[in-house]
């Protein structure tokens, strides 16, 4: 079974999000790579199928979070965003720890 968030805690000082999964990894998001990965149509236009990293215009926090039924999160975010919505599988994918084979850098693009 594809791992599941368990919990999902804002780390104001460092300005992250660190998420913990089912499968006990841990792992820290700071809030602008996060801005930057939003899959909403209107952050990524319609463009392809890859999601691209669009680094946000000035630093943002992540305000607000709420779970998308069982498989998402999105998150408000400071410049008024929120339209995005996280998938777990998506989050997985544009992890920063770097153990999971593909790099976000390779993602990119
Ligand atoms: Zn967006
Ligand atoms: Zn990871």
């Amino acid at each position: 079974m594809a791992p599941v968030l368990t919990e999902v805690r804002r780390l104001s000082e460092e300005r992250r999000l660190r998420l913990t999964w089912s499968d006990g990894h841990v792992a820290e998001y700071d809030y602008d790579y996060l801005r930057g990965w939003c899959p909403c149509a209107g952050c990524q236009g319609h463009s392809g199928f890859k999601v691209r990293y669009l680094p946000p215009a000035r630093p943002v926090t992540a305000e607000s979070i709420k779970p998308v039924g069982n498989y998402a999160i999105s998150i408000g975010f400071s410049d008024g965003h929120g339209t995005g919505i996280y998938r777990f599988e998506f989050l997985r994918e544009i992890c920063p720890c770097g153990r999971h084979g593909e790099t976000p850098a390779e993602l990119d693009g």
